[in-house]
């Protein structure tokens, strides 16, 4: 049985890169636990005058290089294990884009689409409340994530900014314009991963004009990306999914029709005119390249070896198993790491934050300029990283390790420097 606890896969995969790079005992203890986690239970009225208590964390992965980042979840099945590796993946992901944050992650166990928008807001304020003393714009600064939206954050921010006594856009990102978010926030994830593939195109040599596209999911993510690369690249998207199922054409599928067959039928796998397909089988379509966008744990031990596609660019969070990983490497399909590909998403929060600090607002394409630079480079020192490993310490490492141990380093290095270990 393939290890599915998300916390225990993290531990998991910083002890393999530690034990690759050599990681130094003393960091690597202190690394593979979270620094802070807060648990509170609070109250919230709802619609019928009656009182819910709900429970949400709040977990500070490491604060090494500066202060926490990552995003609040609203989920009813949501649990301390998966903010916790949650927040370890933020470490990781703001320490290889190297921009100032450490790690973190909060969660509310609820059913936000069981809630009205009223019990929402009160849900949001009542959390703020109760997790304000750990969070600012110089000690942890949430976003959005599962079930949270822009709206959810503006209300905390005003929450928050009620609790401080002054205005403080800078402790939550991801909030509406209206009130210091950033141009490009909203498509910054597949904006980011455009950047990757553009660069993954190049090193393996796949024209990007004639290259077949399979998207597994059609979420913000997923449909960003797909709309995307269409866009920016002409590539053929032939497959995509839902949780419902998928559909697959030959020919290629229109952006424009998708959504509205989402609209009218529920799910994308109604599109006519194409065939009905099951989530399996959009993997192991017969494709270039493969843009897992859903959930988590998709591509295993079980179906690693029947994957066509020469790129796999995760854009969700954990998609690929650590068993998977190991037989994509052994044969050399391109697996782009989940904390590189939609970094752009924290990338541009972290934007977001500097512009409130600054209070002096950047246009769009400024954005994506500094969004292009920045996980460009991430790419390259990831490559380079893998290259060195090969030639000067003749270790074959796959990308993902390469990613961990530019990230770990880091992290440790800052430890160091503060003099932690
Ligand atoms: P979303 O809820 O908007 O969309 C998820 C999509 O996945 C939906 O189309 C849903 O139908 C589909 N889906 C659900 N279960 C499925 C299944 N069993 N098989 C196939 N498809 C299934 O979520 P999202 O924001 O698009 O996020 C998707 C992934 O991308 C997550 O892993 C998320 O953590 C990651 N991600 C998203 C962002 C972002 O900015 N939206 C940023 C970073 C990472």
């Amino acid at each position: 049985m393939e290890e599915l606890n998300p916390f225990i896969i993290a531990q998991k995969q910083l002890d393999e890169a530690a034990g690759i790079m050599d990681l130094d005992k003393q960091a690597h203890k202190l690394l593979r636990e979270p620094m802070q986690i807060v648990t509170v239970n609070f109250p919230v009225k709802l619609d019928n005058g009656e009182i819910n208590v709900f429970t949400g964390f709040r977990v500070l992965y490491n604060h090494a290089r500066g202060p926490g980042k990552g995003g609040i979840r609203f989920h009813p099945s949501e649990t301390i294990d998966t903010v916790k590796a949650l927040a370890a993946w933020m470490t990781w992901k703001c320490s290889l884009a190297n921009i100032p944050f450490g790690g973190a992650k909060g969660g509310v166990i609820c059913d936000a689409k069981k809630m009205s928008s009223l019990e929402l807001e009160r849900l949001s304020r009542g959390y703020i409340r109760a997790v304000g003393r750990f969070i600012g714009p110089k000690i942890d600064v949430p976003a959005p994530d599962v079930y949270t939206t822009p709206q959810i954050m503006a209300w905390m921010m005003d929450e928050y900014s009620k609790l401080v006594g002054h205005e403080e856009a800078g402790v939550i990102t991801g909030k509406p314009e209206e009130v210091g978010g950033s141009e490009g926030r909203f498509n910054s994830t597949a904006m980011g991963a455009m950047y990757v593939l553009r660069e993954a195109a190049k090193k393996t040599g796949i024209d990007l004009k004639k290259a077949k596209v399979a998207i597994q999911g059609f979420g913000n993510a997923g449909m960003f990306a797909f709309d995307l690369v269409t866009k920016l690249f002409g590539s053929k998207i032939v497959a995509i999914s839902d949780s419902i199922g998928g559909t697959y054409s030959a020919n290629g599928l229109n952006y424009d029709k998708l959504i509205k067959t989402k609209e009218t039928t529920g799910s994308v796998s109604n599109y006519e005119g194409a065939s009905k397909i099951t989530n399996e089988q959009l993997l192991e379509s017969d494709i270039d390249i493969l843009i897992p966008a859903a959930i988590e744990n998709q591509i295993t031990g079980d179906n690693a070896d029947k994957i066509k596609a020469k790129v796999v660019l995760e854009l969700a969070n954990g998609p690929v198993t650590l068993a998977a990983d190991k037989i994509l490497f052994e044969r050399k399909v391109m697996d782009l790491p989940d904390f590189l590909v939609n970094s752009g998403g924290v990338i541009v929060s972290y934007f977001e934050w500097v512009q409130n600090n600054y209070g002096y607002y950047w246009p769009l394409e400024e954005v994506y300029s500094k969004l292009n630079e920045i996980i460009t480079k991430s790419f390259y020192d990831t490559i380079k990283v893998q290259t060195d490993y090969s030639s000067s310490k003749n270790k074959k490492i796959t990308i993902r390790d390469s990613a961990y141990i530019i990230a770990i380093d880091r992290v440790a290095k800052a430890m160091k420097a503060r003099g932690w270990y």
